[in-house]
């Protein structure tokens, strides 16, 4: 049945596109690998309503009941339950906090705020031991002094919100939701849930809703809308918005910095050529995939997109190209779930369908894929949601996974030696996923993968599109530039589409996607 969905800017694409045979049977329910499972999957996914907020407003008067209490102490329930694992020796706070301390958890007292209750975020508050390791590996944290660090964002915030009526500090704004903070948890503290839920709070509640930040934020959150419009003329809209004057004006009037140049917006989508050849060129029920392209791979990127379809139909599956809009990410790092919810509904429905139809679900983008399959489901609560969520991968990640691609590279080798300067994207770090494209091609004759290490690129997906953090987003992708300049290639490689713009700005090098050396070394 077709899910009603608030009124959108446009129509999710493709509806009349050919997509692979459906009909045949399941799928052969393989879980998900590398997926952050510990003190996520058991958490309650916040409900975000479209209006009202029911789900809110109970999770409120409950803590509000504890709050009445007042802060409660330590239980030994709590103190027994908040899992108390080591990192790896001292850590200073980032912020340069009063917390900064060796790190020895049973030093530590977990926060337990809110002893009773059973909705929202207090459990992971609860499970703060503050040994500020979040604070330490937060790149927003390390450039910016009056960035408070992913610690204050998530449990304290949440503790003073329930306390009292305490609104979210404005700071939450500047959260890149890099999702670094995450890994670095020994507690599985779900900080960017909370950062996510409070940025959305934020939004929602405090920012002026005709102040020249929100609007330019809300043009970035929804670059699908931009790119559409846009890929009707899109070699005027290449050239206009990189027009100089042009380029003035929105820094000037929108903030959107003039440093950066816009992506080319490609002649012909993703969308379009797959419609043009016909669709699917294989039909397997036993091996179909169903691809989410994403915005960027169908507006700006599409050889990425045309990569991933010949790389999959030479392994013999059958790929389908569910209608779709964006994942949401640049959503979620704007506090805008409202829009995020709309665009997850139209994609969860859609992809349960594919699902339906026997596919498992694949991203080109490790952004989307993280969104698909991570912050879908903790922060939304749509039918399907987790059905969609356990089908996720990302592509070369699924790859890896089914088919032998150390026998398919054995004798491979591009027509001329390849050497690329490769970046694991945080959200690939994330969900484990940041050494796979050094392991895949490592072994393949006439190919140097160089890993230029586990910096942020700094750009994380709109941060670096705003005139104010410009600079810092620069700083922090700095060690990066060196690395890839260090790097013997001179082409750079890497899974996020706005990552490979921060490379190309930050060194001027060509980025490709390792979908595409794939196809050259696999597929040609
Ligand atoms: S998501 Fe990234 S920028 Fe935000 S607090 Fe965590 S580490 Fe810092
Ligand atoms: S959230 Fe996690 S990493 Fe951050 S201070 Fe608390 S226990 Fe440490």
């Amino acid at each position: 049945m077709t899910r009603h969905t608030e009124n959108d800017d446009d129509e999710a694409e493709g509806t009349d596109e050919p997509h692979g045979g459906c009909g045949c049977g399941g799928t052969d329910g393989t879980p998900q690998p590398n997926v952050p499972e510990i003190g996520r999957d058991e958490r309650p996914a916040i409900f975000v309503p479209d209006d009202g907020d029911e789900a809110r407003a109970a999770g409120s008067d409950s803590a509000g009941s504890s709050a009445a209490n007042g802060p409660a102490e330590p239980t030994e329930s709590a103190a027994t339950d908040a899992p108390r694992t080591a990192t790896d020796g001292g850590v200073e706070s980032a912020t340069g906090g009063s917390d900064s301390t060796e790190l020895d958890p049973d030093a530590y007292d977990p926060i337990d705020v809110f002893p009773e209750g059973d909705l929202d975020l207090r459990d992971g508050a609860d499970s703060c031991y503050k040994c500020t390791s979040c604070d330490t590996s937060c790149p927003v944290a390390e450039v910016d002094d009056e960035f408070p660090g992913p610690k204050f964002q998530g449990p304290e915030q949440w503790r003073l919100k329930r306390k009292g009526d305490h609104d979210i500090d404005e700071s939450i704004t500047s959260c890149s939701n890099c999702m670094r903070c995450d890994d670095a948890c020994p507690s599985s503290v779900p900080l960017s849930q909370m950062h996510n839920e409070a940025r959305g709070q934020f939004v929602e509640e405090q920012m002026e809703k005709l102040s020249v930040e929100y609007v330019r934020n809300r043009i970035l959150a929804n670059y699908r809308t931009s790119a559409r419009l846009a890929s009707v003329v899109p070699r005027l809209s290449s050239f206009a918005m990189n027009f100089g004057p042009a380029r003035w004006a929105m820094d000037k009037v929108l903030g959107i910095p003039k440093e950066r140049d816009f992506p080319e917006f490609a002649t012909t989508t993703f969308r379009e050529w797959w419609r043009d050849r016909g669709g699917a060129q294989v039909e397997n029920p036993d091996k179909r995939v169903a691809y989410f392209h994403g915005c960027y791979s169908n507006y700006n990127t599409p050889e990425v997109g045309k990569a991933m379809v010949r790389v999959y139909e030479h392994f013999g599956y059958e790929v389908m190209v569910p209608p779709q809009k964006c994942s949401g990410t640049p959503m979620f790092a704007n506090g805008m779930l409202k829009d995020a919810r709309r665009h997850a509904e139209t994609n969860v429905e859609n992809l349960v369908e594919a699902i339906g139809d026997g596919a498992d679900v694949i991203a080109s983008c490790t952004s989307c894929s993280m969104s698909l399959r991570q912050e879908y489901p903790e922060l939304f609560d749509i039918h399907g949601i987790e059905d969609v969520s356990d089908h996720t991968f990302e592509a070369l990640e699924y790859l890896r996974i089914h088919e032998d691609l150390d026998e398919a590279l054995a004798e491979a080798r591009p027509e001329d030696d390849r050497s690329f300067a490769y970046h694991a994207p945080c959200h690939a770090r994330n969900q484990g996923l940041a050494r796979q494209a050094v392991e895949t091609f490592r072994d393949v004759d006439g190919v140097e993968l160089e890993d230029v290490g586990d910096s942020c690129s700094g750009i994380s997906g709109t941060y670096g599109w705003k005139s104010e953090k410009y600079e810092k987003s620069m700083q922090i992708g700095e060690e990066m530039f060196d690395h890839m300049e260090a790097a013997e290639g001179e082409v750079g490689m890497t899974e996020c589409p706005t990552c490979a713009m921060q490379m190309e700005h930050g060194t001027g090098y060509e980025i490709e996607h390792p979908l595409q050396l794939l196809e050259e070394t696999v597929v040609a």
